[in-house]
């Protein structure tokens, strides 16, 4: 962190807030420059109080040189970190993870079929909403403990394990039974009570990013979840909103490196909710296997047309193994296995 000075700071009052620094356990180091004074401070800055310093009637302003993120930066862990999912699935190595299914649980043969579908093509994660946050509260709002059951049936009927979003901390347990990772959606990704609810789990939290959140704010939700010693956290890049009209969410495929160079978590892509759009998702989870993603979650569904939420977005079995096959080719491509 880095106090720089207004050019009618004094000397006298530059030395009094370095000592200060102490309080902290910060080292100030003061450089006197001809018109400018600045104070580079060194050591854990997370303590200091910014706000209280930008009252500070001589200081001009404070620049941050360190992330404030610790247990899901790089920097603390080089190495790529490896969450696995249910007993094998393994998502952070050469190998990319594709978690598919509908966006909501709507029955129990639907779900069952569309588990079958989605695994002999290759997914090995089934994804399906039970609890769903809509926009409207008119809208289908989600079959909610019966969407779970129905999910845990599809996971013992193919093996595949499951992810299903949470919206509320006294699901906890009831989720702890019934699947095998937690999804925090966009519109709860600061929902920092449900976080530190989920920091205290035992089991995988795929965290997706809100669609007005910065990566910093993104890696900062993470940290609540590692603060409260959950490490096991995937990070899912969704879209985020933009002034494009064209596309439900603008995809941010930078994320995709950025996130990965600043953090050791594992990072994936869902492309529907970005596209929004059937015919966007096999390009966009392309371009987002050659950045380096280490995982996709896809939306297909049995019909489509009549799906209970989410039916433009969702891909039919057909247009879904077809995706498969040309994620496959690129993967190998940028080295990776699918
Ligand atoms: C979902 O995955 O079903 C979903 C609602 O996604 P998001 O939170 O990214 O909108
Ligand atoms: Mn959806």
């Amino acid at each position: 962190m880095i106090i720089i000075m207004k050019p009618t700071a004094t000397r006298e009052h530059v030395e009094e807030l370095s000592a200060l620094m102490e309080r902290w356990n910060v080292k100030a180091n003061p450089i006197y420059g001809e018109g400018t004074i600045v104070i580079g401070l060194v050591g854990d800055t997370g303590a200091v109080d910014k706000d209280a310093l930008l009252r500070d009637p001589q200081v001009d302003n404070i620049i941050k040189v360190q992330e404030p993120f610790k247990l899901a930066n790089r920097k603390m862990h080089p190495q790529d970190s490896l969450v696995t999912i249910g007993k094998d699935v393994v998502i952070g190595g050469k190998k990319i993870i594709v978690m598919a299914g509908p966006c909501s649980v709507e029955g129990h043969d639907q779900i069952i079929d569309v588990a079958r579908h989605v695994k002999a093509d290759g997914a090995t994660v089934l994804r399906g909403g039970a609890w769903k946050p809509r926009s409207s509260p008119y809208s289908f709002q989600g079959m909610k403990a019966e969407g779970l059951d129905l999910l845990h049936e599809a996971s013992l009927d193919t093996g595949l394990p499951v992810v299903t979003e949470i919206t509320n901390p006294a699901h906890i347990d009831l989720f702890m039974e019934k699947c095998d990772c937690f999804q925090v959606g966009a519109r709860n990704m600061q929902n920092f009570e449900l976080l530190k609810e989920l920091g205290q789990v035992n089991k995988p939290v795929l965290l997706k990013r809100g669609f007005a959140n910065t990566m910093e704010e993104f890696l900062m939700s993470a940290e609540y979840l590692m603060a409260g010693g959950n490490e096991d956290v995937i990070l899912c890049e969704r879209g985020i909103r933009t002034y494009e009209q064209y596309t439900r969410n603008t995809l941010d495929i930078s994320a995709v490196p950025v996130l990965k160079r600043m953090s050791h978590l594992p990072v994936i892509v869902d492309p529907s909710h970005a596209g929004g759009i059937y015919w966007m998702v096999e390009p966009l989870a392309k371009a987002a296997v050659a950045a380096g993603a280490d995982g996709l979650m896809i939306e297909v569904h049995n019909d489509p047309a009549h799906a209970l939420s989410d039916g433009a977005q969702s891909l039919t079995y057909d247009s879904f193994a077809e995706t498969m096959g040309s994620l496959r080719a690129v993967a190998q491509a940028v080295g990776r296995e699918l």
